[in-house]
């Protein structure tokens, strides 16, 4: 039976053998080292990841790709049809035994910032992330203030990783071919991270970039304005400004500063 490519869970599978290399080779695990792999489809990074001899768990939704994955699965390699978004990864990862931890995929792009989240809330430590995302999405990730792609999600991402988009890669090098381009991106976790609560740093960072046009004296006008100005006057900014023009350390502080008890 021919497999059938399931739009919904997002199936472009690589094709291209030197892309593969390129995507596999930005990690460098060694063999006592665990690989989380999410989305293996026909398993196209999976086989060559192989190579390391590293553990390999690797998170598939679709039990179609049985076909693909079974001829992969070893002691080392394992294969979990699951939807990613809904594993406890710090419990699966009690079963393992290893030094670091390399998380790599070719993301289902309807779930790219759910899944991105889903590894900030784990509270995992990843060595390297990995990941192929759409090509505006890596730019987004990886802009700077003042730039038109700075958005919410490229402040959450850059106060916990070093974030580097590493290559593009053509739509014509996956079956079926997407609409867009894609690129692969690195993250790295940043260790100096002081502990900001996940959902309020959320909360002001959403709020801030909630009218793009507006300044942030009108997108926070909810919270109290005194410890706004004040925390950006701080920064050489005033309630004038929008939140773009804002790095991630501000928001930082004004998470802290505003739900200082
Ligand atoms: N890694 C393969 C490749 O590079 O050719 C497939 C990549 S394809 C873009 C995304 C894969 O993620 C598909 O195999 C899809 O079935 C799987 N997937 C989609 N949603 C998922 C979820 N919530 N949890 C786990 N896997 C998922």
């Amino acid at each position: 039976m021919p497999f059938v490519y399931k739009k919904k869970y997002g199936q472009n599978f690589l094709q291209d053998k030197t892309i593969i290399d390129h995507i596999v080779n930005a990690i460098d695990p060694t063999p006592q080292d665990l690989i989380i792999e999410i989305g293996p489809g026909s398993g196209a990074l999976t086989k060559n990841l192989k190579k390391y001899g590293a553990t390999l768990v690797a998170y598939e939704i679709d039990p179609d790709t049985h076909k693909y994955l079974d001829s992969l699965e070893d002691l080392k390699t394992h294969i979990i049809y699951d939807d990613f978004l809904k594993r406890d990864l710090a419990l699966d990862m009690q079963n393992y035994e290893y030094n670091d931890l390399y998380i790599i995929g070719n993301l289902p792009y309807y779930i790219t910032t759910p899944i991105i989240l889903h590894l900030i809330e784990s509270h995992i430590t990843a060595k390297k992330i990995v990941i192929m995302v759409q090509d505006e999405v890596a730019d987004r990730f990886s802009a700077t203030p003042g730039s038109r792609e700075y958005g919410a999600i490229t402040v959450l991402l850059n106060y916990y990783f070093k974030v580097d988009k590493l290559f593009v890669v053509s739509k014509t090098k996956f079956y079926p071919i997407p609409n867009v381009d894609s690129a692969v991106i690195c993250l790295q976790s940043k260790d100096n991270c002081e502990d900001v609560n996940l959902d309020k740093f959320n909360q002001i960072i959403k709020a801030s970039f909630q009218f793009k046009r507006k300044n942030m004296r009108n997108n926070l006008k909810q919270y109290d304005l005194n410890i706004v100005e004040e925390v950006l006057k701080h920064h050489g900014f005033t309630l004038d400004n929008r939140a773009e023009d804002l790095s991630y350390d501000i928001f930082v502080e004004l998470t802290r500063s505003l739900f200082k008890s």
